[in-house]
């Protein structure tokens, strides 16, 4: 950590170097002013150039401080822009690398800019439910124009800064050394005055009050405050005075700050670098080198896993058990990067130059050189097994061996192997290329270096990974589990699956649990409840869908399941078959149906996934509740704005959670997991929270 101060000739340079991102923190601040002081009072120095390291200029505000008195300690980051603004001399940032939020702001302050091309300058802070508040709102616009600033801001998008080229941004953009081109620069405006400074240019804009209430309304329609402020705070360019402005914004950031949904978008930040940490390794755990991948089976999970192998850079072996499934599968992988093309995302040179690192193979002997081996085959323990022995034969000793089943027993798979240590569950989510979340699935004798290797390897794909221990379901889908039972049952009472789903999205959900079965298909928890009741030893209380599935009705692949689908088409449209399969199911139940309120589908459901939620915590399968949130944020469509299910419990308080959980528990014929989770009933009687209030 340092602020490194040198002259170069007639310059002063000021390095900023505060691991890992030069996030503005007390130090930070405070060294950089003293830099900036000692710079102003030295005759021999003419100009100023500000920089950070090649990789960061700064990702803005210290996020370990938010909430604590160190981050409004002076000098605050307001403080040191002003201090910018005000020195007699010329104040040059030379800016590479990531340039973010409070990074960005400092710039702003700044008299001159020079980036490199390939610098990255955004202003992110509505993703965090806040919006810049060290004038970011007010000097972005007067440097790129209102309109620009306004998608940036509200969006929170970054953008290279090439984009940026002609305009106030920027006074000089390089393909070089920005640190070098900042210095040249910095000679030839040594002399120059008056220096500049954005918050003195005034915006003639013809279109923004149109640009701006298009921006206002499309804020105002979505469940978040921050994007309507940001809009509004952008705004005060045209009308206010800035020192007024500055002030006003301020106060937004301190109002936004308060909001439950800026609490829910820090925790789910914050929630997400916890789950990278991997409770009893120690530091420093050696990681094994993945560099060739094999992945067996290419259907659905397996195309899209070698798919997200490949996107990262790795080389694939794909094995299937037939040349027609290889070519199917690889067929699949050639139409995941179609939109990428169609979109100008990537050249067809590149998706060529990535396909050209798929091998596609029948035989096994083609996987003695992976480093890592995952098993996407059907989801049956036997076929688990005769993959496992054979793998177990071949690949070559420190392979990893990785099974990506939903449900089945790792330690059972690590059992068909002489090396259980190198065994473990990697469960990614459908599609695999896509989806964020990969549970990393410890079983009882899984390596520490295989497991630390796994969890590096899901930041390499640009996944979150979340270790789960070994448990039926692991922690999503062993959730999910009592989510879509909770759905099944209002259904069975007397809601329809309309209003089921349209309940839950309403919440915030991306799609509703019956639509999402549909599309899931809905065969395939009919089996793991066939496959449990078979293990039980005893018949499973049916349930609506079986119904469904028992009339040939799997969802979007049959064209029907809780709802019917035109051929070809995705949009879910009710269905009067369904309806009478239903009343003819509440018949046969001996159940009159009964009006259900919306309130009511949200609560049994959520609360659901909540009491399953705090048993797998109680259990050790989740490390940290913050572990649940982010299986429930990435994998599972939970809106971020309520920052997963555990935070979500305690915003409205868990003695209410409890309260209704022993109420549905009452209820004649309950299913007996709608009785309060022990942690629950403990917490509650702590008066506390899973997190801290
Ligand atoms: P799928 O039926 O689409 O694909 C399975 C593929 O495995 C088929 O192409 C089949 O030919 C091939 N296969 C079967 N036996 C094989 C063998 N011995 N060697 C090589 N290939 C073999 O199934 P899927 O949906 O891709 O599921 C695969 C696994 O991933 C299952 O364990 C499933 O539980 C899990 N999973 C599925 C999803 C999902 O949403 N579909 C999500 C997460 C995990």
């Amino acid at each position: 950590m340092s602020t490194h101060h040198e002259l170069r000739g007639r310059v002063a340079l000021i390095t900023q170097d505060y691991p890992p991102v030069n996030g503005i923190g007390a130090a930070f601040r405070t060294h950089l002013l003293a830099a900036l002081e000692q710079a102003i009072a030295d005759e021999n120095v003419v100009a100023i150039v500000v920089t950070g390291k090649p990789s960061v200029f700064s990702a803005g505000a210290d996020v370990k401080e938010f909430n604590t008195p160190a981050a409004t300690r002076e000098p605050r980051l307001a403080t040191l822009i002003a201090a910018f603004e005000d020195a007699p001399k010329p104040v040059i940032a030379a800016i590479s690398g990531t340039c973010m939020g409070g990074g960005l702001e400092l710039a702003l302050g700044a008299h001159y800019r020079v980036a490199r091309a390939d610098a990255m300058i955004g202003l992110p802070e509505v993703k965090l439910g806040l919006l810049p508040g060290a004038g970011g709102t007010q000097r972005l616009p007067r440097a790129i124009g209102l309109e620009r600033a306004l998608a940036m801001i509200v969006s929170g998008a970054p953008a290279p800064a090439a984009q940026f080229r002609g305009t106030r941004l920027f006074d000089a953009i390089t393909e070089g050394e920005a640190v070098v081109a900042a210095l040249a620069f910095a000679e030839q405006v040594a002399n120059k005055r008056p220096l500049p400074r954005l918050r003195d240019v005034v915006l003639d804009e013809p279109r923004a009050a149109a640009v701006l209430q298009a921006a206002r309304s499309e804020a105002a329609a979505g469940p978040l405050p921050a994007p309507l402020q940001c809009a509004e705070a952008v705004g005060w360019c045209l009308d206010t005075p800035f020192d007024e402005a500055l002030r006003r914004e301020r106060e937004a950031f301190v109002g936004l700050m308060a909001t439950p949904a800026s609490r829910a978008l820090r925790h789910a930040f914050a929630a997400e670098r916890a789950a990278a940490r991997i409770e009893g390794l120690p530091e420093g755990t050696p990681l094994r080198d993945i560099r060739r991948v094999a992945v067996l089976g290419a259907g659905t999970m397996g195309s899209g896993i070698a798919t997200a192998f490949l996107n990262a850079g790795f080389p694939v072996t794909l094995l299937e058990t037939s040349p027609e499934a290889l070519e199917r599968g690889c067929a699949a992988i050639r139409r995941n990067y179609d939109g990428s093309l169609k979109k100008g995302k990537l050249t067809a040179h590149e998706v060529e130059r990535r396909l050209a690192e798929l091998a596609p193979t029948l035989s096994y002997a083609s996987l003695a050189d992976a480093d890592l081996v995952i098993e996407a085959v059907f989801e049956d323990m036997a076929v688990k097994e005769q993959v496992f022995r054979r793998l177990d034969a071949v690949c070559k000793p420190g392979a990893i061996l990785a099974s990506n089943t939903s449900y089945l027993d790792i330690d059972r798979i690590a059992g068909f192997t002489q090396r259980p240590k190198d065994v473990l569950g990697l469960h990614f989510f459908s599609p695999a290329h896509v989806m964020r979340l990969l549970e990393v699935v410890r079983g009882a004798m899984t390596g520490d270096d295989v497991l630390a290797t796994c969890v590096a390897l899901a930041r390499k794909l640009k996944k979150v990974g979340v270790v789960a221990r070994v448990c039926d379901g692991f922690i999503g889908n062993r959730m999910l589990f009592r989510y879509t039972a909770a759905a099944f049952e209002l259904v069975r009472v007397g809601a329809s699956p309309q209003q089921v789903d349209a309940a839950l999205q309403q919440f915030g959900m991306a799609m509703g649990p019956l639509r999402m079965g549909d599309l899931a298909g809905l065969d395939i928890s009919w089996a793991v409840r066939k496959r449990r009741a078979a293990e039980a030893g005893r018949p499973a209380q049916p349930v609506m869908p079986d119904k469904l599935c028992e009339a040939g009705r799997f969802g979007q692949k049959t064209g029907a399941g809780w709802y019917r689908y035109e051929a070809g088409g995705r949009d879910p449209l009710p269905d009067p078959a369904t309806d009478a399969m239903i009343a003819e199911f509440r018949r046969a139940q001996g159940v009159v149906p009964r009006a259900v309120g919306d309130e009511e589908v949200v609560e049994r459901c959520i609360f659901a996934l909540v009491n399953e939620g705090a048993r797998i915590l109680e259990e050790g399968v989740a490390t940290r509740a913050s572990d649940i949130d982010v299986v429930y944020l990435n994998g599972y469509g939970f809106p971020s704005h309520r920052g997963g299910p555990m935070l979500h419990a305690d915003t409205v308080g868990l003695r209410h959670v409890v309260m209704m959980l022993e109420r549905f528990a009452a209820e004649p014929g309950a299913d007996p997991s709608w009785r309060p989770a022990p942690l629950l009933v403990r917490l509650v009687e702590q008066n506390r929270g899973f997190y801290p209030a």
